[in-house]
């Protein structure tokens, strides 16, 4: 099964990612997020590709042990930046080897520094859209891109960006997930831009409910987006109580949830950071319907995951 597949069912899905643990202790809180995620039978679950050998390794491992032990379809992330093309050809390959067909293919950021100059390996590539090329050349992968509402932090303009995302599209990608948003409103807009230029293949929006203030000021820093200002605001006004916190950043999390799936959205995907009970919380405030049959599942009228009155 390819997530092309998975997505030409009829809609709306959930997604996750995950990140490879760095060690014992967080891969068992991995495996308790993925086994209590299980049950819900989210259309695929993402994992990331870090900077550095050991790393890359554990996300091969992790997304072979998903394969191999879970009913779960895992789709491994790889970044262009730091390898060779022929480094790019065995990762893909050892993807394959181990019954993996399904790629989120990005360029990556330069490590250590991410906002350092990007610099190509020598013999490597220069953007994603080279890599969705390679991938789809070298077998019958189902491949994905990133996408960025607000435009990415690299690009001179927004027109350009579009434009480049449109072609990454048009090399190979199946679908697109985009970074965390704050607002539906940032992922109506790159839809309806992406569907004016053509593409009228998926684009997931990413979510995460952020419970602090100094949280999203943070992940606002290193993603280059815009503080959401009512997000802030509202945080700001519970700064320093954890639950009163948590509430705010559940209540926005599925309030954008709800105008997403009412704008239409293929499917939500969830930032997870190996936990599972946010996701959960906002499934269950959506009334996303629970566990459901298999046979109900290869039904062709019914994804078995419609969010319910
Ligand atoms: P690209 O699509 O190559 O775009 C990068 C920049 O180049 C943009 O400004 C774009 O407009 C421009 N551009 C693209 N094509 C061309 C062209 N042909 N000519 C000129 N300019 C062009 N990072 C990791 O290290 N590991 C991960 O697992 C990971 N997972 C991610 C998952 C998601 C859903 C997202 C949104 C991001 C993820 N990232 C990950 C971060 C990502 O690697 C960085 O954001 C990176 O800076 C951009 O990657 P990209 O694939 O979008 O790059």
């Amino acid at each position: 099964v390819t997530v092309r597949e998975r997505l030409a069912a009829p809609g709306p899905h959930f997604s996750v990612e995950f990140m490879p643990p760095r060690d014992d202790a967080e891969e068992a809180a991995l495996w308790l997020a993925i086994r209590r995620l299980e049950p819900l039978r989210p259309a695929f679950v993402s994992v990331t590709y870090g900077a550095g050998g050991s790393r890359r390794d554990r996300t091969i491992r992790i997304t072979e042990r998903i394969a191999a032990e879970t009913t779960l379809l895992p789709v491994a992330h790889l970044t262009a930046v730091g390898h060779s093309v022929a480094e790019l050809r065995q990762v893909i390959g050892s993807y394959a080897a181990v019954g993996v067909r399904n790629i989120l293919a990005l360029r990556g950021d330069p490590p250590g520094d991410p906002t350092a100059d990007w610099v190509a390996h020598p013999d490597g590539l220069h953007y994603a859209g080279e890599l969705v090329a390679l991938a789809r050349s070298l077998g019958d992968f189902s491949v994905g891109v990133a996408a960025f509402p607000e435009t990415h932090p690299r690009s001179p303009d927004a027109e350009s960006d579009l434009r480049h995302f449109v072609a990454k599209m048009a090399a190979g990608a199946d679908y697109a997930v985009t970074q965390m948003l704050f607002s539906a409103g940032d992922w109506v807009r790159l839809r309806d831009r992406a569907a004016a230029a053509g593409v009228g293949a998926p684009i997931l929006p990413g979510i995460m409910p952020v419970t602090s203030l100094a949280r999203l000021r943070r992940i606002c820093e290193l993603s280059g987006q815009r503080l959401p200002g009512d997000l802030a605001d509202r945080l700001a006004a519970v700064d320093g109580d954890a639950a009163a916190g948590r509430a705010v950043g559940m209540e926005h999390a599925v309030e954008m949830a709800r105008e997403l799936l009412a704008e239409g959205a293929p499917g939500l995907h969830f930032y997870t950071f190996n936990r599972s009970k946010a996701t959960l919380d906002v499934l269950a405030a959506l009334d996303w319907a629970g566990p459901v049959p298999a046979a109900a599942l290869s039904s062709t009228t019914t994804s078995g995951l419609l969010p319910g009155g």
